[in-house]
């Protein structure tokens, strides 16, 4: 079998052989070729220990020599060289590993089994011992081994069975799903950012992240690691009397889990409204792996929607003032997350202006206040996050016009209009040098003159702001 690696993998794989190290391709490079994706990093094992794998290569990036990696640089491009290991010692988070002296024990301590394949870059020889070939071709994910051993391992690899779940369209075969949900409640023993990083992964690398999402929700991993979003499955349906939180919730059987999880991708959409969590979901589908936050928002987007609910007249359900209550909550899972502090206001500010927008026949100056408050850095990726909510069914404010009120805000922002202070044709040093005294006042009256350019641009020369504070403020 040709899996038509990079040429460096052979040229890696030639030098340690020639120096008597059997060196193999492992990992997702090799599991991806075989499905015949582009492969991401190609990975090799070898029986060289590290500081054999430095003296062989001219340059070598000592990239964690504690866990037997050596990264090799080719061409510009760097290849990870990991000597074979076994697990000694594991508790659930990390493994004690030492070297080992086989590829048979490296593919043992791997997590599933379309992982645990090698492949030989020279022979073309597959080790293939826990058939990953076949489960790959039957479209079906299992772990390597016991399964309930293998998650409590490392409960990680519960997210990890997920992600691959839902980006590789596989079923989770029934042994492992049902050791994977009765693992979630352990999830909480994972660090934040392992648990956010894997989040990431699916945002960056699957485009049809709803998947793995939808697995999140029916094996119970959504309700023990946040809780919030999993309220938010049934809410906004029309069935929302019949109990919040079970409406599109799936058995636990993997054919089950495996329709749920395609259901909101081929949701129609003029069929009866979709639940709010269907709706995040699409929402992140429509936006690209290339803008994870923007992801990150969209699944957000809906968490205020419990916790707003209220009757109206009619009996029915309304969510007024959902925006604020989910900005939020939306903060305080991106802390919880350990986010950094400026993807935590991204996103909280995104939930909370998800609604805010001009009015199709707002004037000018109208658009320039709207830009002032919701402010410029943010607009671009509110209309993104709105055109998602449309395209996910999700209409509401914005949804009329929304291509013709970019076009507006576009065309206005084109004229780099006057937003703030620093804009402005005069500072504080012309205050003063009307003889006016120094302090809270001088933004005061800074802010007042913003406030007279957006209403009328052309007012932002010297002479007409000079005039305006004389005039207004009569000193
Ligand atoms: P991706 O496309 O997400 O990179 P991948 O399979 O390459 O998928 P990596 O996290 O890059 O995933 O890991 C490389 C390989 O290391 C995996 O294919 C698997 O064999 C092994 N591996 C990674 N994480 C674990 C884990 N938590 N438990 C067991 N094996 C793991
Ligand atoms: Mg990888």
């Amino acid at each position: 079998m040709d899996l038509n690696p990079p040429r460096a993998v052979r040229e890696i794989a030639r030098r340690l052989e020639d120096a008597g190290y059997e060196t193999w391709a492992v990992g997702g490079a090799v599991r991806d070729a075989i499905l015949g994706l582009p492969a991401g990093d190609w990975d090799l094992a070898t029986r060289a220990r590290p500081w054999e794998v430095r003296r062989l290569f001219r340059r070598t990036i000592p990239i964690g020599i504690k866990h037997g990696t050596v990264g090799v640089l080719i061409g510009g491009a760097l290849y990870e060289v990991t000597t074979f290991r076994r697990d000694v010692e594991t508790f659930g988070r990390h493994a004690t590993v030492e070297f080992a002296d086989t590829i048979e024990e490296d593919l043992s301590r791997r997590d599933f089994t379309c992982n645990a394949l090698a492949w030989h870059p020279l022979t073309g020889e597959l080790r293939d011992p826990y058939l990953g070939l076949q489960d790959l071709q039957a479209g079906r994910l299992r772990t390597v081994g016991e399964p309930a051993e293998r998650f409590a391992e490392d409960y990680l690899r519960v997210l990890r069975a997920l992600r691959f779940a839902g980006h590789f369209e596989l079923a989770i075969d029934p042994a492992t799903w049902s050791a994977l949900v009765a693992a979630t409640p352990n999830l909480p023993r994972l660090s934040a950012e392992r648990i956010r990083e894997e989040l990431w992964k699916i945002f960056t690398k699957t485009p049809r992240a709803s998947r793995a999402l939808s697995l999140y929700a029916a094996s119970g991993a959504l309700a023990v690691l946040i809780p919030e979003l999993d309220r938010t499955v049934g809410v906004g349906s029309g069935l929302d009397a019949q109990g919040a939180g079970e409406g599109g919730r799936a058995a636990g059987m993997p054919s089950d889990v495996r329709r749920t999880a395609s259901a909101p991708v081929h949701g129609a959409l003029d069929g009866p409204p979709l639940d709010a969590w269907t709706r995040s979901l699409l929402a992140v589908d429509a936006l690209p792996t290339t803008r994870p936050l923007l992801r990150m928002a969209a699944l957000l987007h809906a968490v205020g929607m419990p916790a707003a609910r209220t009757r109206d007249l009619r009996g029915g359900w309304r969510y007024t003032g959902h925006e604020a209550q989910g900005a939020r909550i939306a903060e305080d899972i991106m802390r919880r997350l350990r986010s950094s502090n400026a993807d935590t206001a991204r996103v909280r500010r995104l939930v909370a202006h998800q609604s805010d927008f001009f009015p199709p026949d707002a004037p000018p100056a109208g658009v320039r206040r709207w830009l002032r408050d919701i402010g410029v850095d943010l607009v671009y990726d509110l209309f993104r996050l709105r055109f998602a909510l449309c395209r996910a069914g999700g209409g509401g404010a914005g949804s009329a016009d929304l291509v013709a009120r970019w076009r507006k805000m576009h065309r206005i922002l084109l004229e780099h209009p006057v937003l703030d202070t620093s804009g402005l044709a005069i500072d504080g040093r012309d205050l003063k040098a009307l003889g006016l005294e120094p302090g809270p006042r001088f933004g005061e009256i800074l802010r007042a003159l913003v406030d007279a350019v957006i209403e009328d641009p052309t007012l932002n020369t010297r002479e007409s702001l000079l005039e305006w504070v004389r005039r207004e403020v009569g000193e």
